[in-house]
């Protein structure tokens, strides 16, 4: 309203001046009326003149705002563009703050383990990251404003999508077949959709283990529980003689033996997945880890085969040292000198050999001169139940899961297990400890080795 004033009084005040400026001039020609007249038609039209030049270049300035300052002067036309000015800078920085959340919203969800995905109403992609462009095999920036079923043409995602039933995820094969995707479309806003994409390779690889695992481990057990419910209606139905009986009694020994066998190798390895990895500041002798084997392998070789204890296992202050759980490394080298005994026909050697790397690691070797393993099978060996020749392993006792035991307990002691071996030729087991968790004891280490005779009353392997 003030502003209306003003506009009102400065163009009154022009028309005036320049009716008063007409006067005295037309009076100088006995015109003084016509002359007023003229002047105030005049002065209006230099007022509504300069007002448009004012407002022409108030326009301008508009067009070409951001290289220019806004015009200057005072007056109706200076101070529109001021406040023009004003209000477009906060309007820019709003717009910047916006951008920058925006900004930072974006690079959350660009961070996201999952992928995210926007498509509007004509299911064509606005928006993706990164981690979804991956799932689906699909260029963020090339494929923009695509529609997703042009890209994506896994037959279950597409039939999903169509009969817009979103209330549960779906799984299809991902781009290239490798791996599976798991997707799950939420609908918002105005027909448009949000696509939630996650990697279930690893979830649908450990499901099938699973199975596999429990598959396996029932297979295991319903053989010996068949045998011995089969004896156990012998007994109960047939009149046998004592010889008959004992024998029976034998075989059934055997079987509840072998299913003793396998639960307790379960339990171990279930033990090593849910327990913390071991104390890297407990030390366990070497000495003191073969000597508890030694026994148990001279009663399984029953003098069948020449066990040879060398190099540096022992030493007269009482050997070196590794860190972690005795029980647990005493269960890997257990395992390994069994499958030695078991896998070397009758009349074959088994070394045991314990060494520090000049590099620090400490190397403990079980070589046999045993039946050997082809090298196709050599990268499956560790993994659970995996036998090169079943009958030979469940013959001699075997449950298919000890060498599965033994990378277990060498992996949580940061170490890994090495295997080298030839058809015909033997083989050889070496655990690998890093040097933290090795103590030499008695150094230089005199590498001298001792051949125990099955029997024999030797201490094992004295060194120095
Ligand atoms: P198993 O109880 O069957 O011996 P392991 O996991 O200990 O199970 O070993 C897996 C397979 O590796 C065995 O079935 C056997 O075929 C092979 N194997 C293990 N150790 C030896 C070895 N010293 N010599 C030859 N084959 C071996």
């Amino acid at each position: 309203m003030g502003w209306l004033l003003l506009r009102l009084l400065a163009s009154t005040l022009s028309v005036v001046v320049a009716a008063v400026v007409g006067w005295l001039v037309g009076g100088a020609w006995q015109f003084p009326l016509v002359g007023a007249a003229v002047g105030a038609v005049l002065g209006a039209q230099i007022y509504a003149l300069s007002d448009a030049l004012r407002g022409q270049h108030f326009l301008k300035w508009l067009q070409s705002r951001e290289a220019t300052p806004p015009p200057r002067g005072g007056g109706f036309w200076g101070e529109v563009s001021y406040r023009v000015d004003r209000s477009q800078r906060s309007l820019e920085q709003r717009i910047d703050r916006e951008r920058t959340r925006l900004d930072q919203f974006l690079s959350a969800i660009e961070a996201s383990p999952n992928g995210v995905m926007m498509l509007d109403v004509n299911d064509q992609i606005e928006w993706c990251n990164s981690v979804a462009a991956d799932h689906f095999g699909i260029d963020p920036q090339r494929d923009r404003l695509q529609p997703i079923t042009n890209l994506v043409r896994a037959p279950i995602f597409v039939a999903h999508l169509q009969a817009r039933l979103f209330n549960e995820a779906v799984s299809f094969p991902g781009p290239g077949s490798r791996g599976a995707v798991s997707v799950l479309i939420k609908p918002y806003g105005d027909s448009m959709k949000l696509v939630l994409s996650q990697d279930i390779t690893e979830r649908e690889r450990s499901d099938s283990m699973r199975r596999g695992f429990v598959a396996n481990v029932s297979h295991e057990i319903r053989t010996p529980l068949t045998v011995l419910s089969g004896f156990i209606e012998t007994m109960s139905s047939l009149q046998l003689t004592e010889v008959e009986r004992r024998r029976v009694i034998e075989l059934m020994a055997q079987q509840a033996q072998r299913m003793q066998h396998l639960v307790g190798d379960l339990l171990t390895l279930a033990q090593l997945e849910g327990s913390p990895r071991p104390p890297a500041d407990r030390w366990v002798p070497v000495r003191q880890l073969l000597t508890q084997v030694r026994a148990a392998a001279e009663a399984l070789s029953a003098g069948r085969h020449e066990l040879v204890y060398g190099s540096g296992v022992m030493s007269e202050t009482g050997g070196d040292l590794i860190a972690g759980s005795e029980q647990e490394l005493h269960s890997a080298i257990a395992n390994l000198v069994n499958n030695a005994i078991r896998y070397t026909p009758n009349g074959g050697t088994v070394h045991v050999c314990w060494t520090v790397r000049a590099d620090g690691i400490g190397e403990l070797e079980v070589r046999d001169t045993g039946i050997g393993i082809a090298k196709e099978h050599l990268p499956r060996l560790t993994e659970r139940f995996y036998r090169v020749d079943g009958s030979r392993s469940r013959d001699t006792g075997g449950t298919g899961l000890g060498l599965s035991i033994v990378k277990h307990v060498v992996q949580r002691h940061g170490g890994e297990l090495e295997i080298r071996s030839e058809p015909g030729n033997g083989s050889s087991f070496k655990l690998l400890f890093p040097a933290a968790r090795v103590r030499v004891v008695n150094s230089p280490l005199e590498l001298q080795s001792t051949t125990l005779q099955p029997g024999a009353d030797a201490a094992v392997g004295m060194a120095g």
